[in-house]
This record gives structure tokens, C-alpha cells and sequence, in this order.
């Protein structure tokens, strides 16, 4: 009994003088949120913990976090929760309201050989997504972001985040980025700061850059002519990566961008104001 008492006297130490705020305070599937944290005590190493994934984070006072809904989140109430190291139970948290929210459908009627997969490039699509899904679930803790997401082209929007599509009367899975339409050769660059962790051509992507910002947040740039970047390479935010172009399945010039915030899809439409550059 006295044990129990002792723990959650420790637990109330721990989290006395912490404080997490998140905003904006409406969210929906497929919003990315800022969730600031007062309180922390230096020398403390804390984990931050939201819809089953964690990130660790060094005790410095104060620290901005960059979250996200993912967009097959449910609707209702959800919590992020903060532990101490070596501490099983939160010390605090707070709850976020999850909002349902209707994306509007899509829909395209294409040529047969362009929407059903052979067997062949079905596999190699299932490859080179599982080659991706290993990226994003890496730990890699340490922030290269700073605020400012920047839009990483000169375009218009064609295809927002989140449409469900419907090829050729069939049910697709919808639309994790936005398409942003710009002729052949106009200069891709990196949304932020970070280090190049992926190129390649992938079926569908076609020519393509994934960047680490660190801290779990990646950008995708997708349907590139040809990319100026390699794998390991450090980039600066506005840094050009490669040039807009058609490869993969895209049915005009166009870049595909899409992010990633510790696993979860969410709108770059609603980072670039959520994250204004301080001048
Ligand atoms: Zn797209």
C-alpha cells in the first residue's frame, strides 16, 4: 500500500510544473497539430506517447512537438500521454478531439491497363511499399525541421488530401498528399530541412526522394523527371531535390507530395499554416 502511495506521490512530482497544450484545438483525420510541452525538467529524458506510436524527447525547459492525425483516425477523443524514463504510467496528458470530416470523392475513368495491376508489378508494388513502411517506422528521434514547411513547387493544387477515389467505378485508397500540376522541369525543393533517405523509381511514384526531418517526420516527392539528390545527403529547406516530371502512374506532369508526422498521413496543406516561418 505504502509502495502505491509512493509511486503516486513520485508520478505527481514528476509531472508537477508540466504542461502540454495542443494546437489548433479542431482536428480531424489527416491534421497535423502542434503539441507544446511547458515544465520539462533538464537532464530528464521523456517519451511522448500518441495513438500507439512514441517519440523520446530530452528535458529543455520547453519544446514544440509536431503530431498528426492520421487520416484513418477515428472520430472521438483520443490522448497524448507523457512519460518519464523508467516510469510506467503517464505523468500527464492531454486529450484531443478527433472530428469526423467528409472528403469528397473522386472520380476517374481511365484505361483498363493503367488502374488493374499483373500479378508481377503487383508484388513489386507490395515490395517497394513495405520498403517504405521500414522508413517511417525507424526511430530517429533528433529534430532537423525548423518551423515553415514550405510548398515544394511553383503550381496549383489538382488533387487535394484525402479524396477517396473511385477508378473506374471501383474503390480506391485514397489520396495521402496533394498533387500539385507544373510543367515538365519546373525545380522540386525540400519542404525543410533534412537528410535524403530514399531515392528510386517506384511503380507508381515513379522517380522518387523521400526526406527525413527528423523527430518522425518525412516528406515524399513523387513523379519526379530526374532527382539531384542521393541517399544520406543532408538538404536545406528550398534546396532544389529534382525537377517535376510524369514517371510512374500519373496521368500529366505533376508532383505528388506527400507527409508523414510518426506514421500518420496528414495534409502538407495544413502544415504550411500550421508551422508559420518566424522571421
Ligand atoms: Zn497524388
Amino acid at each position: 500500500m505504502s509502495f502505491l502511495i509512493g509511486t503516486i506521490l513520485f508520478i505527481l512530482l514528476q509531472g508537477h510544473g508540466i504542461s502540454m497544450t495542443v494546437t489548433p484545438a479542431g482536428l480531424h483525420p489527416g491534421s497535423p497539430f502542434m503539441l507544446s510541452i511547458q515544465g520539462l525538467v533538464t537532464g530528464t529524458t521523456y517519451n511522448v506517447e500518441f495513438d500507439k506510436r512514441a517519440l523520446s524527447v530530452s528535458g529543455t525547459g520547453s519544446t514544440d512537438l509536431l503530431l498528426g492525425i492520421d487520416l484513418g483516425h477515428p472520430p472521438g477523443t483520443d490522448q497524448v500521454n507523457l512519460y518519464a524514463q523508467g516510469i510506467t504510467m503517464p505523468i500527464t496528458f492531454t486529450t484531443v478531439q478527433v472530428q469526423g470530416y467528409a472528403y469528397p470523392n473522386q472520380y476517374l475513368k481511365l484505361p483498363k491497363h493503367f488502374v488493374e495491376l499483373t500479378p508481377f508489378q503487383l508484388k513489386r508494388v507490395l515490395k517497394e511499399q513495405a520498403k517504405l513502411d521500414r522508413i517511417f517506422a525507424a526511430d530517429k528521434t533528433r529534430p532537423l525541421w525548423q518551423m515553415g514547411f514550405i510548398m515544394p513547387v511553383n503550381g496549383i493544387i489538382t488533387t487535394p488530401f484525402g479524396v477517396k477515389r473511385f477508378l473506374n467505378g471501383e474503390q480506391r485508397s485514397p489520396h495521402t498528399g496533394i498533387d500539385i500540376a507544373a510543367g515538365i522541369g519546373t525545380p522540386v525543393m525540400a519542404t525543410n530541412n533534412g537528410i535524403v533517405c530514399f531515392t528510386g523509381d517506384m511503380f507508381f511514384g515513379g522517380k522518387s526522394v523521400v526526406i527525413d526531418h527528423g523527430q518522425g517526420i518525412y516528406s515524399m516527392y513523387f513523379h519526379l523527371r530526374n532527382y539531384t539528390v542521393k541517399k544520406g545527403m543532408r538538404v536545406k529547406k528550398s534546396q532544389v531535390i529534382g525537377y517535376v516530371g510524369m514517371t510512374g502512374r500519373v496521368t500529366g506532369p505533376a508532383l505528388h507530395f506527400g507527409i508523414r508526422v510518426m506514421d500518420s498521413r496528414v495534409d502538407p496543406q495544413l502544415l504550411f499554416s500550421l508551422t508559420p516561418k518566424i522571421q
